[in-house]
């Protein structure tokens, strides 16, 4: 095994990364297994079980039955279960964080913030479950109608490599809340951190197969769990092509999915903006993360005074950005997750200095001859049909272009077939509501980062998106509703013939 050059490995990382079904770690039903590779040094550090069919089907048995007991559990019973696991994860933000950043090149500081932001997620869905009620419909003081809302079972939670193991939180506290056990397939360039996931859980008591996880390549373990016909959902973030095929798929058995997808987000910058708050909200956006962030602002339209200001600041304020090894606290910008992505993010810089101005990076930065490392990068002058400016990056690359009046900024915010955020800066309210009423995407932030509250749906439109995460919504998806109709008077008998 590979020591990783930089001196960054955590000293507790497995060597092989198993699945956890039934509450037993175990390999792969076949044997078989994949490499796992850290950013930095490129080289595998483990090897994880490869999932198929086989292995699908065991966690799912084991998932099912362990069902009747966890959905009947009482709702508070479930909220303290949840805020077991939010302790838990919380006493490894640490480790959490440390073996995030190895393995997915996320700057420590934002992996340590990313383990806390897991915790809050199971504390607030804890909340969500203590609050929850059923609803009653009176029909005059002869009849009721009340809802029931029923776990749907089995749910299956596929996640993408970007901050996986928060993202992996955002699936698995809904999912448990809601009473419904499940199976996840992680992410097969970033399967570490959920390695935590079987003694977190443990310590915070979740009974064996209420939570089941799958490592293995998407179009084998990920397809198997989709496949699965006593898997009645899908909950799925990830790219718009996986996300399409997911829902031709799921056709089959008619399953209920959740689409989290690509986006290409724009900001919209008026001149009459706060415009330092701006600077600063558009570069912690785009190069945060690494830029590997589904709302992230990559696209900068900007009202035509302010443009060439505006743009030369925004390219200075990159070239200052740290790009470093994850590990190190002071680093802002860390390796991009896999040397199959940083080659395709490379691509994009390469097209884009034939279609538009690069005004800052678009190179490997020189003290990093190593790594898939990337300078934060700027382009100006990017036209709307330019690829750039259309395709999901998903790197610390940012397309930046004028407009010329209110109009024609929306216009251009809408011209691409993604949907999930938006951003507006301006110091005039009313035309800060129109135009984020005018734009086509599901969330909107007004002279303000992508700040969430979780009571509020997550998720986009056009291709960025089906359905919402978050709050209610999320509860809403994990269980089924059914209504009882009841004759408190007279029995209600209708007859043939009666008016
Ligand atoms: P991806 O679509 O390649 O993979 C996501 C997951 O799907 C992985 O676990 C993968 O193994 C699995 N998968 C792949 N093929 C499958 C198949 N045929 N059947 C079932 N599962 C399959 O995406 P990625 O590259 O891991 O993630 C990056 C993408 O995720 C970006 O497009 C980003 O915008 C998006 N994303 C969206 C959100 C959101 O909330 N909208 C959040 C984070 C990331």
């Amino acid at each position: 095994m590979t020591t990783n050059p930089t001196g960054q490995r955590p000293a507790d990382l497995p060597e092989r990364i198993r699945h956890w079904i039934g509450g037993e770690l175990l390999d792969s039903a076949d044997g078989r297994t994949f490499p796992v590779c850290d950013p930095v040094s490129n080289a595998p550090y483990a090897t994880a079980a490869a999932g198929a069919r086989d292995d699908v089907d065991r966690a799912v048995t084991a998932a099912r039955a362990a069902f009747p007991a966890w959905s009947r559990l009482g709702n508070r019973e479930r909220a303290r279960v949840l805020y077991r696991i939010a302790d838990a994860v919380e006493a490894r933000e640490e480790r959490l964080a440390a073996l995030e950043t190895f393995d997915s090149g996320l700057p420590i500081t934002q992996a340590r913030g990313q383990a806390r932001r897991a915790a809050e997620n199971f504390r607030y869905f804890g909340d969500v479950v203590v609050a929850l009620g059923e609803e009653a419909f009176r029909a005059g003081d002869q009849q009721i109608n009340y809802v029931v809302r029923s776990p749907v079972g089995v749910a299956g939670l596929i996640t993408p490599w970007n901050t996986p193991f928060m993202l992996e939180s955002w699936k698995l506290a809904p999912a448990l809340a809601s009473g419904c056990t499940l199976v996840l397939k992680p992410a097969e360039w970033t399967p570490l951190s959920a390695s935590l996931w079987p003694e977190i859980l443990d310590e915070a008591g979740v009974p064996s197969g209420v939570v089941n996880i799958v490592h293995g390549i998407g179009e084998e373990a990920g397809q198997a769990l989709v496949d699965h016909p006593e898997v009645p959902l899908i909950s799925f973030t990830g790219s718009t092509d996986t996300g399409r095929h997911i829902v031709r798929s799921s056709a089959t058995h008619l399953k209920t999915t959740s689409m989290e997808l690509g986006g290409k987000s724009p900001v919209v910058l008026f001149a009459d903006a706060d415009l330092d708050a701006a600077l600063d909200s558009v570069v912690f956006g785009v190069f945060s993360l690494n830029g590997e962030r589904c709302t992230a602002g990559s696209r900068v339209l900007v009202e035509r005074p302010v443009y060439e200001e505006f743009t030369r600041r925004l390219a200075e304020r990159a070239e200052r950005v740290k790009v470093g090894l994850p590990a190190d606290p002071a680093t802002e910008v860390g390796a991009l997750v896999h040397a199959e992505h940083y080659a395709r993010v490379l691509e994009y810089v390469e097209i884009g200095q034939q279609e538009a101005k690069l005004v800052a990076g678009g190179a490997r930065p020189a003290h990093l001859p190593e790594g898939n490392y990337l300078q934060p990068t700027v382009f100006a002058d990017v036209a709307r049909d330019a690829r750039i400016f259309q395709e999901e990056i998903f790197g610390p690359v940012v397309a930046v272009a004028p407009f010329d009046d209110e109009a024609e900024a929306v216009e251009l915010a809408n011209a691409t077939e993604y949907g999930l955020a938006a951003y507006v800066w301006t110091s005039d309210l009313k035309r800060a509501h129109r135009v984020a009423h005018a734009v086509e995407s599901g969330m909107v932030w007004i002279n303000s980062h992508n700040v969430r509250d979780l009571r509020t749906p997550f998720g986009g439109v056009k291709s960025s998106g089906l359905g919402r995460e978050g709050g209610a919504h999320s509860i809403d998806f994990y269980t089924e509703s059914k209504i009882v109709h009841v004759m408190l008077g007279e029995p209600h008998t209708p007859r043939f013939g009666a008016s």
